[in-house]
């Protein structure tokens, strides 16, 4: 690994803190009483992708901001054991590895902003975000904000969503001690869901659309095997049934047509994400299923602007591999920015 380095040969933006490894989290935004909050590196999100590239502009001294967003660690804080993150023979909980990727950015140097960007202007540099009501400048900017539960689209549901319907197993599992719960799809993500709520339920309803799983082999040998969980294939959601409080859910059968209810108490949406890209329409390319397109390596079509993790990479999703693009995009901004030097002005318009 190589030691930190200046790619600048001097240049300076005075960020109201001393880069001598202590943990800046706590400077607020207003502490820029001269203007905008500045950086070399600014970076949307703070998974894995967007925390390992903060650890790695902050050890070549790029000085980076992180703009956390609204769910700081992104996805795994809402996952339970993570059991194929490298290093964690025992496995680790979500939360606590994402605490650790922040500490150690935060160890380097990285200031980070529990806000989300919600607007951006790419047509010059510096670079525009805003978030919060708080305008910030930046030289390069990674965008690593991820991807977002999906929900199934029912009134229904939306109705009584914190009332019985969650995305969220980890958050809300413990509130369904020895009662019937459900779970909707057949991914990964459904079946650690239905595997984590066993923990708590006394019922565990595997919805899943199809007769065969998307999910690993493991997984679906672990859910077919434990004994708290039953597994209902080829089923539809028509409408999660409750005043108040969810008390069932309406099923349809896919073959026949057929309708029947299934008395539960929490109904959990487990059937993927999307990518979080609203800020960026109209400057960043998007594939046909909405995700970020990279143009080469980690860049996207505006120089300056990289991308990394799921809210480009729909094929592997992985903690790992979201770490290894923040790792990328880091480098990537960094030789830009050699290459480049600061403030030059780049001429990108709008789509
Ligand atoms: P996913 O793999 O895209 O699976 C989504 C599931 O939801 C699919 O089974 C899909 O059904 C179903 N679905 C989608 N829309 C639906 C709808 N409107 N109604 C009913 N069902 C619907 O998403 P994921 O499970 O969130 O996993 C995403 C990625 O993260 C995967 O690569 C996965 O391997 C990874 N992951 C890994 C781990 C781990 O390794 N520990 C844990 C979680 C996730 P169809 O199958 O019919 O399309």
């Amino acid at each position: 690994m190589s030691e930190p380095s200046s790619p600048f040969g001097g240049f300076a933006i005075d960020f109201g803190a001393a880069g001598d490894g202590a943990p800046l989290a706590a400077v607020p935004v207003t502490a820029a009483a001269e203007g905008p909050p500045e950086t070399n590196v600014l970076i949307l999100g703070s998974g894995p992708a967007g925390l390992t590239a903060a650890i790695y502009a902050a050890r070549a001294d790029l000085r980076p901001i992180v703009l956390a967003g609204y769910q700081p660690g992104g996805q795994l804080t809402i996952t339970t054991d993570v059991e194929n993150y490298p290093g964690f023979p025992d496995g680790i909980q979500g939360p606590d590895l994402m605490l650790r990727f922040r500490q150690q950015a935060e160890r380097f140097g990285t200031r980070i902003f529990d806000v989300e960007a919600d607007r951006v202007d790419f047509s010059s540099r510096p670079f525009h975000v805003w978030a919060a009501g708080v305008e910030y400048r930046a030289q390069a900017v990674i965008v690593a904000t991820g991807a977002s539960a999906i929900w199934l689209g029912l009134p229904s549901e939306e109705r009584l969503r914190g009332h019985g319907v969650s995305a969220c197993a980890t958050c809300d599992g413990f509130f369904f001690r020895d009662k019937a719960v459900a779970v909707v799809g057949g991914g990964d993500t459904a079946l650690e869901e239905a595997l984590y709520l066993t923990r708590f339920a006394s019922k565990v309803h595997l919805l899943h659309r199809r007769d065969e799983f998307r999910a690993s082999k493991i997984m679906q040998a672990r859910a077919e095997s434990h004994p708290a969980i039953e597994i209902h294939r080829s089923v539809t959601v028509d409408e999660v049934l409750g005043g108040e409080t969810v008390t069932g859910v309406r099923l349809r059968e896919v073959t026949t047509g057929a309708t029947r209810e299934l008395p539960v108490d929490g109904f959990f949406v487990a059937i993927g994400h999307r990518p979080n890209t609203a800020p960026f329409d109209g400057w960043l390319e998007k594939d046909e299923k909405g995700y970020l397109v990279v143009e080469h390596e980690t860049h996207s079509r505006i120089e300056g602007v990289f991308i990394a993790g799921d809210v480009h990479d729909h094929r592997y999703r992985q903690a790992v591999t979201a770490a290894g693009d923040g790792c990328r995009a880091a480098i990537d901004a960094e030789r830009w920015l050699e290459e480049h030097g600061v403030a030059e002005a780049v001429t990108t318009t709008a789509w």
